[in-house]
């Protein structure tokens, strides 16, 4: 039998994960410059955490999650987002107390059951960023300001931010009321999908990609003309400090975002690289949440991206990934007890840190060479039969052929100091 990994997952395999470690390592770089901490959460939770959380009319809660009974009889889902995670453990580990602003990262892996194709799978790792208990307009632009310099960082410069606000929740009940009154009198011309939405979570009808729907959708009332000048005043806020931060915005009142959660600013980062799947990440605020977690109206807003996307972005616009260090010395080892001496010495060169190499396969000395040469090494030391008898080897730089006898006690000293 011939295993296959399933459907929508993928292996990094080892020629690719610099390219992980590069964007997970500019993750935490730029997370420390704007004083961000990482969380961990568990890669599975209570499944009532996401149907309360994030809200049993979206996609992610009514098709998308990996939910499964455990051998007690609980039902767990594997984690399909992670801002009700987060903000279950900010709860739970009575996080509000310690003190009264948290800015929290992470890089996860999520679940969600949807129909792989370029840039969507099954399972995908985001990496996410929370600041919970400010509802400062600045927060939203601080976020935006975070992710935008882990784009760049990447090599990635071409990217629209789309925003829109959805006001308060109240804000938004009176709107949909607005929205529906008109669609009623196109209701047949909307799509199934859209007039189960009528009913069930109308303001989704906006971000619906059917043709006839955004025809009917264009001139809807647009939300932002209908808040209260306090919450209009916030968004302009927001959109002026981009402007003058210099960010590339556009105003989309089609983005609602599929999550129950949000409130105010949403947001999106949109890469023509990408294809059909063109989020490179999106977030909001989500002032909400938190009570409807059991907390107290604490306010936070939030935003993921994913990495994948981020790497393909990335490759599309020739970044140039940095290349691994190669093994600084290759031992070329010829006989039984050489092969003991260069086995001894890479591993007392690790220690140090000076990365090294042995053959493996007791090798010819020809085809030594050749995979030192291979493995773009600085530095081989070759032991032969002479050599043993002498307790000296032979160091040969790679890029100018130079050669040296060193003794076997001094080469490990020798090799730290180069
Ligand atoms: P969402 O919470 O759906 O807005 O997801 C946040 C970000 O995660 C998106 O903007 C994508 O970059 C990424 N993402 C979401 N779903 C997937 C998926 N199925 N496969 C790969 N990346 C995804």
């Amino acid at each position: 039998m011939k295993f296959q990994k399933p459907r929508g997952t993928k292996d990094i395999l080892p020629k690719d994960i610099r390219k992980w470690h590069f964007v997970e390592r500019t993750i935490s770089d730029v997370a420390v410059a704007f004083n961000f901490s990482e969380i961990r959460t568990p890669a599975f939770e209570h499944t009532e955490l996401f149907t309360r959380g994030v809200g049993a009319e979206t996609d992610i809660v009514g098709k998308e999650m990996y939910t499964f009974l455990d051998k007690g009889g609980d039902s767990l889902t594997l984690k399909p987002e992670g801002t009700a995670p987060v903000m279950r453990a900010y709860l739970e580990n009575g996080m509000a107390a310690e003190s009264p602003v948290h800015k929290l990262y992470y890089i996860a892996n999520m679940f969600r059951y949807e129909k792989p194709q370029a840039g969507r799978y099954r399972e995908h790792t985001q990496f996410g960023a929370e600041i919970v208990g400010s509802d400062s307009f600045y927060t939203d632009v601080e976020l935006i300001m975070l992710a935008r310099e882990v784009y760049n960082r990447c090599g990635i410069n071409n990217f629209k931010v789309k925003i829109n606000s959805i006001g308060k929740a109240d804000e938004r009940r009176n709107y949909i009321d607005v929205l529906k009154e008109y669609l009623k009198s196109n209701i047949n011309e909307l799509s199934d999908e859209s007039k189960k939405r009528f009913e069930t979570n109308a303001l989704r009808i906006l971000d619906s990609k059917d043709r006839n729907d955004r025809k009917v959708t264009d001139s809807a009332p647009k939300i932002l003309d209908h808040l209260p000048a306090e919450s209009r005043q916030r968004f302009d806020r927001v959109i002026n400090e981009l402007t003058k931060l210099g960010v590339d915005y556009e105003i989309d009142f089609r983005l609602v975002r599929g999550i129950d959660y949000y409130s105010d600013t949403t947001f999106e980062f949109i890469s023509q690289d990408l294809g059909s799947q063109d989020a490179l990440g999106g977030g909001g605020r989500y002032d909400g949440l938190i009570e409807q977690l059991g907390g107290k109206p604490i306010p936070g807003v939030g935003f993921a991206s994913g990495i994948e996307r981020i790497i393909i972005v990335a490759e599309k616009n020739n970044f140039a990934f940095p290349e691994p260090a190669p093994p600084k010395v290759y031992f070329i080892a010829l006989n039984e007890e050489a092969r003991e001496v260069a086995f001894d010495k890479t591993i007392e060169l690790r220690k140090h840190n000076v990365s090294s190499e042995a053959d493996l396969l007791q090798r010819s000395l020809k085809s030594q060479m050749r995979e030192a040469n291979k493995l773009n090494c600085e530095y081989v030391f070759i032991i032969g039969d002479e050599e043993i008898k002498n307790k000296k080897g032979i160091l040969k730089k790679m890029s100018d052929g130079s050669q040296e006898e060193v003794e076997f006690d001094k080469i490990v000293g020798k090799l730290i100091k180069i």
